[in-house]
C-alpha cells in the first residue's frame, strides 16, 4: 500500500567540484603510495598516513629537523616520511578548476548505480556496420509512438530484456579515436563487424588496434551469415593470429553470428552485449552533476546550436548550466533521439541539448554546474586557456623526446607502416629485439600500406611517433598530422630506421646518465704554434685524460669552456690516453685562449645506477 504522506525527498545533487584530488582530496594513500597535490602539514599528513602527528614529530626530530605540529611540510620532508612508513610517493599537478577533462571523479561506492554500456561499432567498409545499426535501432523504435521516425542525434538506446544499451551512431573509428584523441573514453565495449565472405581485411585490423590502444573489450559480429561462402572458421583463424581468440580457441572473445539484412542474430548480438557489461560492473553516481562528452555537434536554423551529450556520470536536468567545450550555456531543451523531450538524463543517455552560446566539439568534456556564474567563469577561463594553446606550434622529434624523458613516461609507442610484410616483419622483429632499461618500446601498430588518417589518430591518442618504411603520406595526411602535432618519419633503409628508434629510446635515458671526470690536466705552460695555435702543457693531477673525452675548461673553478680534444701528445708523439703523473700536451678544438694554471677536465658519461 502507498504511504499517502511520504516524507519529502530532500534531493540535492552533488556538485562536482570538489570531487577532485585538488579539492576536498588533497592526499590520499592508494596502493602503496601516497599521493598528494598541495602544501600539507605535520597534522594533515599526519592524518592522511593515520598516524599520530607526535609521531611525525618525533621521527623528523631524530633527522634533526624540528617541526610542530602546525609546520608546513616540504616535498623533501614529505618523501622522508613516506618512506620512514614503507610508502612511496608521488605529487601530482593540481588539476584546476577548469580543467575538467582531468577532474577524475571518485565517488562513494553507495552511490554507485549500473549504468548502461556505452557501445561503438567498427569494422571495414562495407562489411556492414550501418546495417547493423538499423537494424539493431529499428528493432525497437516503439512503432507509432513517434511515428517510427528516428532522429539522427550521434547516438541511441535500445532497449532489451529490461536493460538499456546505448550505441555511437557514427560507425568506424575515426570518431572513436577522435573521442579518445580528446582523452575521453566514451565507449565501454566494441562490436567488431567482420563480413563473413570477405574476412579480415585492413579496417578490421585498424579497428582491433583501436580497441586494445583504448583498452575497451570487444564483440565480434560476423555479419553477411546469410551470403554462400560465409567462412567462420576462417574468420575466427584470422582473427586468431591477431589476439583477438574466440572462446572455443581458449581465448575469452565472445563471435556472435549475425545478417544485419535479415535482422537476424540480433537478440545474441545485444544479450552478449549486456552479459559483457555486467561482467564489467559498469557504474555510475546518478546523483550529481552531469559531466560527459560532446558527441556531434551542429547550428541548428531555428534553435542555434544543438550539441549530442552522452551524459557518463550524474544526471542532466533541464535547466542546469554547462560548461561544454569552453563554450557554456543553461539547458533550454533537451531530447532523445526520437526528438522527444526529456526533463532528466541519468548515465549513459545520449541527449541533444538547446541552449549553448556557441558551438563545441565532438569529444569534447562538458561538465554541469549549479549556477551560471560557477559556468561562465569556467568557460572563460577554458577559453583563454585554448586560445593559448593554439598558438603554440607543432614539437618536433626532439621536443618530444625532451617531452617524454621529462616526466616519468617510459613508454615509446610506435606506428610502423610499411611497403611490404616483409619490411614489416623485419622491423617488427628488430624493434622487439632492443632492450633498454628503463625504456620500454610498444609497437602500437605495424601494418602495410599508405599512412593513413587512422595512423596520424591513432598516433595522436597514444602519443605515438609514426615511421614510414619505402612510403610517404600524402599532402593531406601531412596536414593531419601538423594540425594533431604528430610527427611522420620516413625512411628507405632499415637499419636507419631502427638507429633513429634505438637514438629515441636512448635520449630518453639520458635523464639517468650522469657526468663522471675521468682525470684533470693542470696547464703549466703555453705554446703557441702558428697554424695548430695554442697547446696547453701541463701534467695530469688526477684520474687519468683519454683523447676522446668531452673535456672543459676550469679557470678559479669556474667552467671557461666545453669542447672536445683536438690533440694530445707526449713527446710529440700523438697518445690516446696520458695517465696521472704524467706530462703532456693538449690543444682544445675552437679554443685558443687557455692561461698558465687553467685545469683541463676530462669527463664521460655514464649511466646512473
Ligand atoms: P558499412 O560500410 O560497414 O556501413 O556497410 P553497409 O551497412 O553500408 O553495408 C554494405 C553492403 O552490405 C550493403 O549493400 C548492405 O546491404 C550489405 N549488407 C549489410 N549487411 C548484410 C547482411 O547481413 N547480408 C547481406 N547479404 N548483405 C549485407
Amino acid at each position: 500500500m502507498k504511504d499517502k504522506n511520504p516524507p519529502k525527498k530532500v534531493f540535492e545533487r552533488q556538485s562536482n567540484q570538489g570531487s577532485s584530488l585538488t579539492k576536498k582530496e588533497t592526499a590520499k594513500v592508494a596502493g602503496g603510495v601516497f599521493v598528494y597535490t598541495g602544501e600539507l602539514s605535520v597534522a594533515e599528513l599526519a592524518i592522511k598516513l593515520n598516524v599520530a602527528p607526535t609521531d611525525i614529530i618525533r621521527l623528523l626530530f631524530m633527522k634533526q629537523k624540528m617541526f610542530t605540529i602546525n609546520s608546513k611540510l616540504d616535498d623533501d620532508t614529505i618523501g622522508l616520511v613516506c618512506i620512514e612508513y614503507g610508502l612511496d610517493f608521488k605529487k601530482e599537478k593540481p588539476v584546476s578548476q577548469e580543467n575538467i577533462e582531468e577532474y577524475h571523479i571518485e565517488d562513494d561506492e553507495k552511490s554507485l548505480k549500473e549504468r548502461p554500456p556505452v557501445v561503438t561499432i567498427m569494422g571495414h567498409v562495407d562489411h556492414g556496420k550501418t546495417t547493423l545499426i538499423d537494424a539493431i535501432r529499428s528493432s525497437n523504435i516503439a512503432e507509432g509512438e513517434f511515428g517510427g521516425i528516428s532522429q539522427a542525434i550521434g547516438a541511441y538506446q535500445r532497449e532489451f530484456k529490461g536493460k538499456k544499451i546505448t550505441f555511437i551512431d557514427t560507425p568506424g573509428h575515426e570518431a572513436f579515436t577522435a573521442m579518445r584523441s580528446r582523452g575521453t573514453k566514451v565507449t565501454d565495449i566494441v562490436v567488431l563487424v567482420v563480413a563473413a565472405d570477405d574476412g579480415v581485411m585492413q579496417q578490421t585490423r585498424e579497428a582491433i588496434d583501436h580497441a586494445k590502444a583504448a583498452g575497451v573489450p570487444m564483440i565480434v559480429a560476423i555479419n553477411k551469415m546469410d551470403k554462400p561462402g560465409a567462412n567462420v572458421k576462417k574468420i575466427k583463424e584470422d582473427l586468431m593470429q591477431l589476439d583477438v581468440i574466440a572462446e572455443e580457441y581458449g581465448g575469452a572473445v565472445i563471435f556472435v553470428e549475425v545478417s544485419a539484412k535479415l535482422k537476424k542474430g540480433i537478440d545474441g548480438l545485444l544479450e552478449n552485449i549486456l552479459a559483457l557489461a555486467e561482467l564489467h560492473e559498469l557504474k555510475a553516481n546518478p546523483n550529481r552533476y552531469a559531466l560527459g562528452t560532446v558527441l556531434e555537434a551542429v547550428l541548428d536554423k531555428g534553435e542555434g546550436p544543438k550539441a549530442t551529450l552522452l551524459v557518463e556520470n550524474g544526471t542532466l536536468n533541464n535547466s542546469d548550466y554547462v560548461v561544454v567545450g569552453s563554450v557554456y550555456g543553461k539547458v533550454r531543451r533537451m531530447t532523445n533521439e526520437l526528438n522527444a523531450p526529456l526533463k532528466s538524463a541519468a548515465p549513459s543517455t545520449p541527449v541533444a541539448v538547446i541552449g549553448l552560446s556557441d558551438l563545441p566539439l565532438a569529444g569534447e568534456s562538458f561538465m554541469a554546474f549549479p549556477t551560471e556564474k560557477e559556468a561562465k567563469e569556467i568557460a572563460l577561463k577554458r577559453q583563454e586557456q585554448k586560445s593559448q594553446s593554439a598558438r603554440s606550434g607543432t614539437p618536433s622529434i626532439d621536443q618530444l623526446n625532451v617531452k617524454l624523458s621529462a616526466g616519468d613516461v617510459s613508454m615509446i609507442n610506435l606506428i610502423i607502416k610499411t611497403d611490404n610484410t616483409g619490411s614489416a616483419e623485419a622491423i617488427k622483429a628488430s624493434l622487439e629485439k632492443m632492450n633498454f632499461e628503463g625504456v620500454k618500446i610498444k609497437l602500437i601498430r605495424v601494418a602495410t600500406g599508405a599512412i593513413n588518417e587512422s595512423d596520424v589518430l591513432l598516433a595522436q591518442t597514444t602519443n605515438a611517433f609514426v615511421y614510414g618504411f619505402n612510403i610517404r603520406p600524402d599532402g593531406n595526411i601531412r596536414q593531419k598530422a601538423t594540425e594533431l602535432k604528430v610527427d611522420i618519419r620516413m625512411h628507405r633503409i632499415i637499419y636507419a630506421l631502427i638507429e633513429e628508434i634505438e637514438a629515441l629510446a636512448k635520449g630518453k635515458l639520458k635523464v639517468a646518465m650522469v657526468e663522471e671526470v675521468t682525470g684533470q690536466m693542470q696547464v703549466r705552460q703555453l705554446f703557441k704554434i702558428g697554424k695548430v695555435g695554442t697547446i696547453a702543457g701541463g701534467m695530469v693531477i688526477s684520474g687519468s685524460l683519454a683523447a676522446n673525452n668531452p673535456v672543459r675548461l676550469l679557470r678559479n673553478s669556474a667552467i671557461i669552456f666545453e669542447g672536445k680534444i683536438s690533440s694530445m701528445k707526449r713527446l710529440k708523439n700523438d697518445v690516446k690516453e696520458v695517465a696521472n703523473g704524467f706530462e703532456c700536451g693538449i690543444s682544445i678544438q675552437n679554443y685558443d685562449d687557455v692561461k698558465e694554471g687553467d685545469i683541463i677536465e676530462g669527463y664521460r658519461l655514464v649511466e646512473k645506477k
